[in-house]
């Protein structure tokens, strides 16, 4: 079980000396801010574009708000980016399709004398990035294992409860400290013998999904219960890391005609807190994507009046090259139980819940 921890991320906890960032600060009031987001592989991130779009401009800003394509991703991305140094942005905010493809481009932003924020995913291997802000990824996964746990004992008292597990596209950064954050709570029970891994598949890579795609998710779980749940074993749990693949898990155990385990989820997905009150999906975790942008609107409209963004965290995100200075808000777990409750002021999810 010792590939476990490895999930191809960068280290959470580095050394401790923060990073003052050596950015420019202090421009027009008017400037143009570029927005560089990645495909749409959840719902947050179409959340994300229209907020930056409109936040920006109350603010006061030009925006540029772009996303990669469904396929060529990371070339996509990197040449948007390009573009919005061109055009002369003084901030450029990136939601990295992958992480260790952008060293050139943040590079090249620098030297353009232009900010770079890492938004939601950390960008790796670059001493260029100036912040990252994001919700607590590690604690994100703390609370999918722990609703996992949870979920399967509200049905079934005492184990072993026979688990799955899903993580998610290995060229996120985020994959591998979602993974981490839920086996820090699930490897001491798989080490006991109290939660086993029905297939045997602990290793990376053999639980990512890549692309984040649903498809990837669906095949992979057809394929195990075939070769693991056919002959009457019962799936307890499978812990996936998101919504979008917590429904394609679904409907895979469903298509082999087996009862739906306890499935957890994250980002609070309309169709996934539908299932969840209709009692087939078990969780989900509530990233609230108006504070996301807010918080980076905040930091963009400090770097503006040249004063230095307000960071809450120095330790956790070490990018290979440097601890980066980051802005870290805290996830909120969803079940059954709160849902009313944590989406009360949500336009779109709050009343889904009644
Ligand atoms: C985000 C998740 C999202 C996933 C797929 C991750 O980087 O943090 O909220 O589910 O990407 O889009």
């Amino acid at each position: 079980l010792l590939a476990l921890s490895a999930c191809g991320s960068s280290e959470r906890k580095g050394d401790t000396s923060s990073n003052p960032s050596g950015a420019a600060k202090g421009f027009a009031k008017d400037a143009l801010i570029g927005v560089a987001l990645p495909s749409k592989t959840s719902e947050n991130w179409v959340l994300a574009g229209d907020l930056f779009t409109n936040g920006l401009k109350d603010a006061g800003f030009k925006s540029d708000v772009q996303y990669a394509g469904a396929s060529t991703t990371v070339a996509d991305q990197q040449s948007q980016i390009t573009a919005m140094i061109t055009k002369g942005a003084k901030v450029i905010v990136i939601g990295a399709t992958d992480a260790a493809q952008l060293g050139t481009q943040v590079k090249q932003a620098k030297e353009a004398g232009a900010v770079v924020i890492a938004y939601d995913r950390l960008i790796t291997g670059t001493g260029d990035l100036d912040y990252y802000v994001a919700f607590d990824n590690f604690k994100v996964g703390q609370l999918q294992g722990q609703a996992l746990l949870d979920g399967m004992k509200a049905k079934k008292a005492t184990g072993p409860w026979t688990i799955e597990l899903f993580s998610g596209s290995p060229d996120d950064n985020n994959s591998g400290v979602f993974f981490n954050g839920a086996m820090a709570v699930l490897k001491p029970l798989i080490d006991k013998g109290e939660v086993v891994v029905g297939s045997g598949q602990t290793d990376v890579k053999q639980t990512a999904t890549q692309g984040w795609k649903a498809e990837n998710a669906q095949s992979r779980m057809d394929s195990l219960m075939t070769s693991t749940y056919s002959s009457g074993k019962t799936l307890d749990g499978v812990l996936s890391p998101n919504d979008t693949l917590a429904r394609a898990i679904i409907t895979s155990v469903k298509g082999a005609g087996k009862p739906v385990p306890v499935v957890t989820g994250q980002d609070s997905e309309v169709e996934s807190v539908k299932s969840i009150m209709a009692g087939e999906q078990y969780s989900t975790i509530n990233k609230d994507t108006r504070k996301l942008v807010t918080e980076t609107i905040t930091m963009v409209k400090a770097l503006q009046a040249g004063n230095d963004p307000t960071i809450n965290d120095t330790k956790s995100y070490n990018n290979g090259v440097k601890v980066v200075p980051a802005y870290l808000l805290a996830p909120v777990i969803v079940t059954k139980a709160n849902a009313a409750q944590a989406y009360a002021d949500d336009p779109k999810l709050g009343p889904l819940t009644k």
